[in-house]
């Protein structure tokens, strides 16, 4: 991917601030302007067919936030007009998805709810003379369509009388044919460049059970059909959606021009997310789902919003993020790193500080007396006195980070190492004096010496030390599951892959790292959903699957950006 289609994280910390007049806003004051409309009214039309993806994020920002913005109302509105992929959990997990994401709709609406609408129109359509039942195969109007080269041509049955079709549309509702016996087309222009034109098909037939409608219908309505029209129902005065369907917008217009609908809606459409490392499409996110590269739909490595929930993303973090990639009209792709970035900014003021120990080294404090607990006061947030503070216990025999000991140490290393003096976190200077080892000579255990005259961390002859570490009291630590997580995709673009080859070929087989971690003992009964810093570890998030007295955490994002690092190597 080239490097200046990458949209960087912006250092501007107020960048957000300002909202910019994106080409959308900039039509929609225009037409409160010169009274195209009075009044804002947007929908998201997911099909429930999936988990919403951070790409849904986008739309989602676009139109609540437009309507919110304007002072108008969007609507929640399931696509539900494929019977066959839609399933009622992608409902429910769809609406909890937009009220996570902080919005609620104006109305819920369902396109099979116009079902006898959209009947009444294609009816309409059919006496104009502008839809007849074709009964060709689906391969004989495939053949037919043509090319961008070379014109259509016209169906046996495109001039059959209207009242022949109208009887035939009839009996493909009353269930007379099987399914592909035949379909409804409208009839446009069979010669027209733009190939969405000739002659369309607007219904189909597909004996098949629906979620809401049951077995009601057999027939049912196409995209393209249905969905300008469930705008106009609605009212919606801008329809939004995304660049794919730049070439549908003329069928949209053809619709409801020809059925009369004055004023009516206009479809604008946007360039959709895409961000490196991942796959945003629900048809891939499925095939992770049931093949089992992921544990679900809210896996913590899933691109999905329930994921990154899981995760322990804000969805204040999710909005600032899709309010500075901004709305265009050019496809592009955005780092991962930028969502991060918002990420972290956010949970930076939010997320109380507390500490845990990930990979645990025994460190032995020998002249600290046996059996002696003391508390320690401490903060959790270094700059917001108002989120409180906790006592966290210090005896004889801690837990650091294997990582903060070096028996042979570089020049630069600031941490623990033979003879060196360090700050244990809010409590004492703690000095090396010997390391055990095992039968392996694995280093099993630090030997350390403390000074009394530094409690609370602070030396008073002005003695300095460079490297402090987290800790935690061996006696009190709280053993916890914790889930590292590395990028679900070891390539920035997991769909580029050889001729033959597949995107999940790109999955990285080192995605999750679970380890045994021990953490403060006030993390004991944490509450899923709680979001903390592990001091120098991380941000982290108790998950579902916690249960009281053993808490299970995702780590949401590291304290700085090792992301682009890896990106560079992969
Ligand atoms: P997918 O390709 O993931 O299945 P979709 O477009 O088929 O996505 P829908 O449920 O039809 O999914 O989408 C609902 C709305 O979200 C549509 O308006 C669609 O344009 C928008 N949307 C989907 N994916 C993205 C994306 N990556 N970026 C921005 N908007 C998106
Ligand atoms: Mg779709």
């Amino acid at each position: 991917m080239a490097a200046d289609k990458t949209i960087a994280p912006a250092t501007d910390p107020g960048a957000e601030a300002a909202a910019p007049r994106h080409f959308i806003r900039q039509i929609i004051d225009q037409h409160l302007a010169d009274g195209t409309w009075d009044h804002v009214a947007t929908r998201f039309p997911p099909e429930p067919n999936g988990y919403l993806h951070i790409g849904h994020a986008k739309s989602i920002c676009l139109n609540f936030g437009l309507a919110r913005e304007y002072g108008g109302i969007c609507n929640l509105r399931f696509d539900d007009t494929n019977p066959t992929k839609e399933e009622v959990e992608y409902v429910e997990s769809i609406r909890e998805d937009v009220q996570w994401m902080g919005f609620q709709w104006t109305n819920n609406f369902f396109a099979s709810d116009y079902f006898e609408q959209l009947y009444g129109f294609a009816a309409r359509l059919i006496e104009m003379g502008k839809a007849y039942v074709d009964e060709q195969t689906a391969e004989q109007i495939r053949e037919n369509r043509g090319t961008l080269t070379r014109p259509g041509t016209p169906s046996p049955w495109r001039d059959r009388p209207a009242a022949e079709s109208l009887d035939l549309f009839a009996r493909m509702r009353a269930g007379e044919f099987p399914d592909g016996h035949c379909v409804l087309r409208a009839r446009i222009d069979m010669a027209h460049p733009n190939v969405v034109l000739r002659d369309p098909t607007l219904y189909r037939i597909r004996h098949a059970h629906h979620h809401r409608t049951g077995s009601a219908w057999c027939i049912y309505p196409m995209y393209d059909f249905a969905h300008c029209l469930s705008d106009a129902i609605e009212g919606i005065t801008h329809s939004i959606c995304t660049l794919e369907f730049e070439n549908n917008r003329a069928l949209y217009d053809w619709v409801l021009d020809t059925l009369g609908f004055d004023p009516r809606p206009r479809q604008y459409e946007f360039a959709r997310l895409n961000i490196t490392g991942t796959v945003l499409s629900k048809r891939r996110l499925i095939q992770l789902v049931q093949e089992g590269h992921v544990r679900g739909w809210d896996d913590p490595r899933m691109p999905t919003i329930s994921g990154f929930r899981r995760r322990g993303y804000t969805p204040e973090a999710i909005r600032d993020f899709c309010e500075r990639i901004g709305v265009a009209k050019a496809d592009s792709t955005v780092d991962f790193a930028l969502l991060e970035h918002c990420l972290r900014e956010d949970l930076n003021t939010r997320a109380p500080r507390v500490m845990g120990v990930l990979n645990p080294l025994k460190v032995v404090i020998e002249n600290y007396p046996e059996g002696q607990v003391e508390t320690f006061d401490m903060a959790y947030h270094p700059e917001d006195p108002a989120m409180g503070s906790r006592t966290v216990p210090f005896s004889r025999e801690l837990w650091i980070e294997r990582e903060d000991f070096m028996e042979d140490p570089p020049k630069k290393f600031f941490r623990l190492a033979p003879g060196a003096e360090v700050r244990l976190r809010y409590a004492y200077y703690v000095t090396c004096t010997g390391v055990v080892k095992n039968e392996a000579g694995e280093i099993t255990e630090l030997r350390c010496t403390y000074d009394p005259q530094t409690k609370g961390g602070w030396s008073q002859d002005g003695r300095k030390v460079k490297g402090t570490l987290h800790w935690v009291s061996a006696a009190h630590a709280v053993p916890a599951e914790v889930r590292l997580y590395d990028r679900l995709f070891s390539t920035d673009n997991p769909m580029d892959v050889p001729e033959g080859g597949d995107f999940k070929d790109n999955l990285n087989p080192e995605s999750l790292t679970v380890v045994r971690a021990l953490l403060e003992p006030g993390l004991a009964d944490a509450a899923p959903g709680l979001r903390c810093q592990f001091e120098r570890m991380g941000y982290f998030c108790a998950d579902p699957d916690s249960a009281p007295g053993a808490p299970v955490f995702n780590r949401t994002a590291t304290l700085r950006d090792t992301w682009a690092k890896i990106a560079q190597k992969g």
